[in-house]
């Protein structure tokens, strides 16, 4: 029977159906590791390294070992009472873990991760569950191997912190839960998936892209007309459609009041509004020729200056690099002109004058019009003003963001007044669905990151020309759907 690994854990919090394609399907299968990954697990392992070369007490470094030796030399390192074990692996049972750290508290062990991320969710503390099931992996062996010292394992994170991961500690008000609650729980259905007593299948969601399975999961999807194709409807709605309603196309000919009952569905967890919003969806992209529509009339800001504005940010090295605008005067699209303000190197001095000139940019054209696809642009914006408040403040940034004048396209005119009969509602999608082609083979956001990246060593001129021309594509494609929309009938 294959162990179950923290990967094992990890990846099913994912996707759930991640660690069965990877247990039980011919890897040939798989799709190339994408560049983006590889880089995202280069820089895991950079980091993990320089974070140990400044490691001020002894350790016990085991990482060029690997297998049973690994295992063996460990337990030789714990009988030693050795106070920092690096590289480690423990077994008990059918779990096997191989934590970063396993450190000597009291009379037993803590086991801890070094993440290349922040330790915690968001700006609330709220422990992340993918960090939190692996390391109590490695305490529930510890337990079993009675070598633990408590329920409280540790990441060290990119910033520099030891972030205390309290597996018994109460999250959530509403639906109370614990970290080892969760953890019991993944290991429940993972232990079920390595003995094929239980059987996953994919369901399309945003991970999908950058997974080795993409290509083999959506032709199995696209086969069997699966629900998650349609955009919001995700895996937990899917599960519980899915008994009564199998297909999309079974969907999109569905009797949807026999599934309603004054505010309530059949199915747990879908409101009736909800139900009805996806059944319409599912009649649009079943229906050959289908045209995208307005579900209520939809105005937008008349200015002579339109600004479509897209950022690009490496989030490992949370670095703004890039803030791209293409202007277009009085509606009309020849105007048009790219202004890009780009970091010419990874340093604060440059991320800020980037930001000022970017700013300055924007400040000079006011009034005008200013559209961006999602929240993340208003994210980023407000982070780099608290970072560099001599640039503005934080009023100018909500006046801006908050003015009549700027729209952030998807979240308040796409997502709420817009039908389309494609399978998700990402830009690319949409302006490619209109008729846009970006002049890159393989335009996204995590390319441009391995882009930049690579541009960091090498200062290849060709790749800070692709990084613009893609940003340059974003901004001309978010026009390319601000005018779709506008010339869109209202249903
Ligand atoms: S492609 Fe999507 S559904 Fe398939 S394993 Fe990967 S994340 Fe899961």
């Amino acid at each position: 029977m294959h162990p179950i690994t923290a990967t094992m854990l990890y990846d099913w919090t994912q996707c759930p159906h991640r660690p069965y394609v990877d247990l039980f399907t011919n890897r040939a299968k798989r799709d190339e590791t994408s560049p983006f990954v590889k880089l995202l697990w280069e820089k895991g392992t950079a980091y993990e390294l320089e974070v140990m070369a400044g490691v001020q007490q002894p350790v016990r470094d085991l990482s060029s070992y690997t297998g049973d030796e690994k295992e063996l030399r460990t337990i030789e390192a714990i009988q030693k009472e050795e106070p920092l074990i690096y590289g480690g692996r423990v077994t008990a049972d059918d779990l096997l873990g191989e934590p970063d750290l396993l450190r000597r508290e009291g009379d037993g062990y803590l086991a801890g991760d070094i993440k290349s991320g922040a330790g915690e969710e968001g700006d609330d503390g709220k422990p992340k569950k993918h960090y939190g099931v692996q390391l109590a992996l490695y305490t529930d062996i510890l337990e079993r191997l009675r070598l633990s010292n408590s329920r409280r394992p540790f990441v060290w994170d990119i910033h520099g912190n030891e972030v205390t991961y309290d597996l018994d500690e109460q999250h959530g008000k509403q639906s109370p839960w614990t970290m080892w609650e969760v953890y019991q729980d993944t290991l429940m259905r993972v232990r079920q998936i390595v003995a094929q007593e239980y059987q996953t299948i994919p369901a399309y969601c945003s991970g999908c892209k950058d997974c080795h399975w993409y290509s083999f999961c959506l032709s199995n999807l696209e086969r069997s007309d699966d629900l998650t194709l349609i955009f919001d409807l995700g895996r937990a709605k899917r599960d519980a459609m899915v008994d009564r309603i199998p297909t999309v196309s079974d969907l999109a000919v569905a009797e949807i009041g026999g599934f309603m009952s004054g505010k309530k569905t059949v199915f747990p967890g879908i409101g009736p509004s909800t139900l009805l919003k996806l059944h319409e969806r599912a009649k649009l992209v079943k229906t050959e020729g289908a045209s995208p529509y307005l579900k209520a009339p939809v105005s937008f800001p008349s200015s002579e200056i339109e600004l479509f504005f897209d950022i690009e940010v490496d989030p490992m090295r949370d670095f703004c690099y890039l803030h791209g605008f293409v202007e277009r005067r009085g509606g009309d699209s020849a105007t048009e002109r790219y202004n890009a303000f780009f970091a010419n190197a990874v340093n604060q001095e440059e991320e800020e004058r980037a930001f000022t000139e970017a700013w300055t940019y924007i400040s000079d054209r006011r009034p005008c019009a200013v559209y961006y696809y999602s929240h993340y642009e208003r994210t980023v914006w407000r982070r780099l003003q608290e970072k560099y408040p001599s640039v503005c403040t934080s009023d100018d940034i909500e006046s801006l963001f908050h003015s009549i004048d700027s729209v952030d396209l998807f979240t308040d005119v796409v997502r709420k007044v817009t039908e389309w009969p494609t399978r998700d509602y990402s830009l690319k999608t949409l302006a490619t669905y209109l008729g846009f082609n970006w002049r890159d083979p393989h335009p996204s956001g995590a390319n441009s990151i391995e882009w930049f990246d690579r541009w960091t060593k090498a200062k290849d001129e060709t790749i800070r020309k692709r990084i613009l021309e893609y940003n340059h594509d974003d901004c001309v494609a978010t026009r390319v759907l601000l005018d779709g929309i506008r010339e869109l009938q209202t249903a």
